[in-house]
């Protein structure tokens, strides 16, 4: 069937320390940050989101630094994304190694996958992050990074979901939001949506073996896909309602517009808009210069800003 999904929109994940979190996003891996703002669910934890330069849909990896406001470490295992791939230029990986190995963030070689190259690492709270040569990614870098063109970051490669039940969750993916599987490997089924190159590329693998995933620091909590209209998105709601899925109503995300449901397999998925997009209140050049707050926090930014932690951007 055809899809209004674009591809990836974000990935979500619980972190421990915010300082560490940005060191290790903005620094190590030298994304933008294309927004620092806070939880709106809770408003004394930030919500970083990282990009490269204007974080377009399939560029944005956001972190939830719960550290310190405690919330237990999660569990790692069925039932949710277990690895997010960014993509790199062919032939970076080299100099990755060596700028990782320099920042003791001691990064493996796995085998290639589908052809690619991959480096694996984990980041300060343990998730694990790795980084894909992509032979074929037109997307622009962040011109500013603080590594050369020929090294950035491009965007997001893909998801490891490890399923509680694959074949189901396979089913819905194909069936429900109309992903095409587009091969196997070693167990791990590669499903894609709104194109086949990096950033539409969700790899299912069977999570037999695995503990539940839990919530807590150190976890994956969603992965969103893009749409570009409301009106989509509300298609694809009613299409879930009417099979019978939990869907949450439409959530104001100040930057896009979401709703959230649990596949058979247990991930969490979230439907995102494409727009308004994080210029929406800062201009290009100044994204994540300043703590954002979404309106209905804005009468309550002085006691937010004092129950914060203080935070530097790294250069
Ligand atoms: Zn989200």
């Amino acid at each position: 069937m055809s899809s209004p999904i674009l591809g990836l929109h974000h990935v979500t994940a619980t972190v421990d320390d915010a300082q560490a979190d940005l060191d290790f996003a903005a620094g190590a891996l030298a994304l933008r940050l294309v927004k620092k703002t806070v939880n709106f669910d809770n408003p004394f934890v930030y919500h970083f989101y990282y990009g490269t330069r204007v974080g377009s849909p399939g560029t944005i990896w956001t972190t939830f630094p719960y550290g310190g406001h405690g919330i237990r470490r999660g569990v790692v295992g069925a039932g949710q994304i277990t690895a997010t791939a960014f993509s790199v230029p062919a032939g970076s990986s080299e100099s990755w190694r060596e700028r990782l190995d320099a920042r003791h963030l001691d990064p493996i070689e796995i085998d290639h996958r589908f052809g690619e190259p991959v480096l694996a690492l984990r980041d300060p709270s343990g998730l694990v992050i790795e980084l894909i040569e992509a032979a074929h990614d037109t997307r622009d870098p962040w011109p500013l990074a603080n590594v050369p063109a020929t090294q950035a970051i491009r965007g997001i490669h893909s998801v490891t979901l490890t399923s509680r039940a694959a074949a189901s969750t396979r089913d819905f993916m194909t069936d429900v939001l109309g992903f095409t599987t587009d091969g196997e490997e070693d167990g791990r089924v590669r499903m894609t949506i709104g194109g086949d190159g990096p950033g539409h590329i969700f790899d299912v693998v069977a999570g037999d073996g695995r503990p539940p995933g839990r919530n807590g620091l150190g976890t994956v909590h969603h992965v969103a896909m893009a749409v570009h209209t409301e009106e989509e998105q509300l298609a694809i709601r009613e299409h879930l309602v009417s099979l019978g899925v939990m869907v949450t109503p439409v959530q104001d995300r100040q930057y896009f517009q979401s709703i959230y449901f649990r596949e058979p397999g247990g991930v969490l998925f979230e439907v995102a808009t494409s727009a308004p997009g994080f210029t929406a209140d800062e201009s290009e050049d100044a994204l994540g210069a300043q703590l954002k707050l979404p309106p209905w926090e804005e009468s309550k930014r002085a006691t937010i800003e004092a129950g914060l932690a203080v935070v530097t951007l790294p250069r």
